[in-house]
This record gives structure tokens, sequence and C-alpha cells, in this order.
């Protein structure tokens, strides 16, 4: 017998997700792609976040459904418009690397009222987009901690 408490045994399960256990493919698209063209990955691909890169492979924007919804509402020529117009920019961007602990992620998903956070690693020109975590994920390590496969 431990002598743990119930709360302490749940902190260090909960402590041990990573974000390399859980991060999914990233969905990642030109600056220079048309909203319409990202309207269509994002249906494809089945994602709600898209993820955008500068000519170097490197992070340089976020496109969510609603950045995407606001874009479609005016009377534009959805492929006239490319999407480093509309999306969110660098330095505004929140990312996670792959060590950091899924609870953290957890945090700042409800910090920033987001719905997915790229993982990136440095690289010579700036971050390289290598996974996401998104609220889904965060879903799925919740139930499995009431299953047998982290103990
Ligand atoms: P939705 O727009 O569908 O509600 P989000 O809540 O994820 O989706 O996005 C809200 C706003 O925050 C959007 O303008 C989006 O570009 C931006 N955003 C989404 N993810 C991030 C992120 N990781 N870092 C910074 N901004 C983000």
């Amino acid at each position: 017998y431990t002598g743990k408490t119930g709360n302490e045994l749940l902190t260090e399960q909960v402590r041990k997700l990573k974000v390399h256990e859980y991060q999914h493919i990233p969905i990642v698209v030109k600056e220079s792609v048309s909203v319409y063209d990202a309207i269509s990955t994002m249906f494809l691909e089945d994602v709600g976040t898209l993820f955008v890169v500068d000519e170097q492979s490197c992070l340089s924007g976020v496109l969510s459904r609603k950045d995407l919804l606001r874009a479609s509402i005016g009377k534009q020529d959805l492929n006239a418009i490319p999407v480093h117009i509309i999306m969110t920019r660098m330095p505004n961007i929140t990312v996670c690397r792959k060590d950091d602990l899924l609870v953290d992620v957890a945090q700042k998903l409800m910090n920033k009222q987001i719905d997915g956070i790229p993982v990136v690693k440095d690289s010579k020109s700036g971050l390289e987009v290598v996974g996401r975590i998104t609220k889904t994920t965060i879903t799925k390590a919740f139930v499995e901690l009431i299953t047998d496969d982290h103990i």
C-alpha cells in the first residue's frame, strides 16, 4: 500500500501523459493557397484547424473553421484570396512541443479558447510543424485514464 490518496494517484497518472504519445498528423497548407482550397482541404482531411506554412515549410499561421466562414460571408471570390490574408499569424500562435505534458497543453487550449495547437520543433528558418493536439485528443486521453492502458 503506497499511502497515496486517490487524488495523488490520479495526478501521477495524468502527469505521465506526454504530447508525443497522443499527437496526430498535422494538416498543413501553404500561405499562397486560396481560401476556397483551404475549405476543401478542411473537409477532405476532416479537421477543424489547418496550419499554414511559409516557403521554408515553417509555421506562419493558423486557420480555424470560423476564420474560413468569416472570409466566406462577403461577396469576395474565394479562389482569389490567399489564406495568408485571413489567417491568425505568427508570432501570435500558441504552440507546444513533443515532450510537453498533455495536461499543460489542455490548459493552453482552455486559456486561449482555441480548438487546436501545433506540435513544433526548431528548424533553421523557424518552427517546423510535426503534429497537432486538439480538444478531441484531450477527450481521448481523458477516457483512457479510466481504462488500464496507462497504469
Ligand atoms: P473556431 O474559429 O472554429 O471557433 P478556434 O476556437 O480554434 O476555432 O479559433 C478561434 C481563433 O483563434 C481563430 O481566429 C483562430 O485562427 C485562432 N487560433 C486557433 N488556434 C490557434 C493557435 N494554436 N494559436 C493562436 N491562434 C489560434
